[in-house]
């Protein structure tokens, strides 16, 4: 996720030390846990929790973070303070997810993934299938703001790096709806993983009255770095986030929108187009909530639980088509009624009001009996089987002299979701090859792709210590088997 911004705002939460809370006494128990203070949510929106110093060099999902191990502090200015915040952050990541993606016990890339807590000065973070690396924002000041700081951040792309165990063929996949669906996932971590934090629960509740799908420091992601950017490039983000689950955007085809440009409008920059399945999530974690008598803070524990299990059972399942939005959504449904069957109208409702699903798609999902269906009912035994088809889509007009190979979108007749036009109809897809080539155009566009091995005419490669460029590759060229193929290489 990129962020500019150049100054630092004397608003609360940048620059200014916070107190910290009183600690909370150490857990007694047969062995005393060893408490450390952290970031509760956001810097700019919160103050310091006590928790269990973690063992983040454990199996399963095992973190190496750069050496040496300073030791624990609660001035918020310090090295040691970064790197067992983000500690902490990540491994109440891994202690949540993990159990849904079990027997997985490694992420993509091997039992360890690298934490680098500081790669350079840029406003970025980002997961590349062999490290998670946050950088810092310079201010005009000469001060810096560490993206490893904000539990938001370090969660959101902890949350990729769970999504590529989980289903890992959505990496490579040329399709702006699973791009966005990745920025999304990233977003519902850092709301899910928020509130796993007894203390951040209660104060939703109270906050909120009970009902979670609002304004709060909850819909907000990314606090201290979205007000930063707001304050340079007011288009860029909200006046307050960097993004808020809580919004009234409804799905558009990708394919119908600008590539990118202001943040109070939809584009199908993955970033923009994410919101409208997260604003989804909230509202639907909002309704799950509310199917219970009494909004209680272990009630909400719970519904996060059962919303993660369904979200990774959904994405182990849903076809990879165009309308990914409405596959995945499809399979959340299915699996929501078997778990409780009153969230289901919740699921419905919600899908269907953001047009991420037809009315007539989402009604034959749910009466569907046809085993061969892969949205019914019966279906939910049916792993999903997809193979990842890789084929050429024209590529002259991107100054390459040979095709250019991606993987391709599956074939959107394996499922019967459809997502909606504004009357609530069903929209036609798009053929595989256009979503393909839809996806590939908007990366060029918006100068994605790192020409890497080919010999593209207007090749844009990343140098080496290249930390300053505004733009960060997120696909690379390679030259496998003679044919050039596009894959990407990290997500922001
Ligand atoms: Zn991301």
């Amino acid at each position: 996720m990129p962020f500019f911004a150049s100054r630092m705002r004397t608003a609360a939460g940048y620059g200014q030390k916070r107190p910290p809370v009183r600690a909370a006494p150490a857990r007694m128990g047969d062995v005393l846990a060893e408490q450390i203070q952290v970031w509760e949510n956001d810097p700019a929106s919160s103050g310091l929790v006590s928790v269990d110093k973690p063992a983040i060099d454990q199996p399963p999902f095992q973190f190496s973070f750069p050496p040496p191990r300073p030791n624990p502090d609660s001035d918020t200015s310090t090295l040691n303070f970064r790197y067992w915040n983000a500690a902490a952050a990540l491994t109440r990541g891994v202690q949540f997810w993990g159990p849904a993606v079990a027997p997985e016990t490694d992420w993509f890339g091997g039992p360890i993934l690298d934490v680098r807590l500081n790669v350079g000065v840029r406003w970025n973070a980002g997961y590349d299938r062999r490290a998670l690396n946050f950088f810092r924002g310079q201010l005009a000041q000469g001060t810096f703001i560490y993206a490893a700081e904000s539990p938001d951040l370090l969660s959101h792309e902890l949350g990729h790096a769970m999504l590529d165990v989980a289903q890992r063929q959505l990496w490579h996949s040329a399709n702006e709806e699973i791009a966005a669906f990745h920025e999304s996932f990233g977003d519902v971590s850092a709301i899910l993983c928020a509130l796993q934090l007894e203390s951040m629960r209660s104060s939703i509740l109270a906050s909120t009255s009970g009902n979670i799908y609002a304004a709060s420091r909850l819909s907000r992601i990314a606090e201290q770095f979205g007000t930063a950017l707001h304050s340079l490039f007011p288009a860029d983000a909200d006046c307050d986030c960097l993004r808020n689950a809580h919004n009234s955007f409804c799905y558009a085809p990708p394919a119908s929108l600008n590539p990118s440009g202001p943040s109070s409008t939809l584009t199908a920059k993955p970033h923009s187009f994410s919101r409208v399945y997260t604003g989804a999530i909230l509202e639907i974690l909002a309704g799950m909530l509310a199917v219970h008598p009494v909004a209680t803070p272990d009630q909400l524990r719970d519904i996060t639980i059962e919303l993660r299990d369904i979200m990774i059972e959904a994405v182990t399942q849903a076809p990879l088509v165009p309308q990914y939005y409405a596959s995945v959504a499809a399979k959340m449904m299915l699996a929501a009624a078997s778990k409780n069957p009153a969230y289901q109208a919740v699921f419905r409702s919600v899908f269907v009001r953001r047009l991420i699903l037809s009315l007539e798609s989402a009604t034959a999902i749910l009466t569907s009996v046809t085993p061969k269906d892969d949205t019914g009912f019966a279906g939910q035994d049916i792993e999903h089987s997809y193979t990842p088809k890789v084929g050429p889509i024209p590529s002259a007009h991107y100054g390459l002299d040979q095709p250019l190979y991606v993987e391709l979108p599956a074939d959107p007749a394996e499922t019967i979701a459809r997502s909606a036009a504004r009357n609530g109809r069903s929209i036609e897809p798009l053929s595989v090859e256009d979503a393909a080539r839809t996806f590939v155009d908007r990366l060029f566009i918006n100068g994605l792709v790192d020409y890497g091995e080919s010999e593209g005419k207007g090749r844009r490669n990343r140098e080496p210590g290249d930390t300053f460029s505004p733009v960060q590759s997120t696909h690379r060229i390679e030259r496998i088997d003679d044919r050039l193929m596009l894959r990407r290489t990290e997500i922001h």
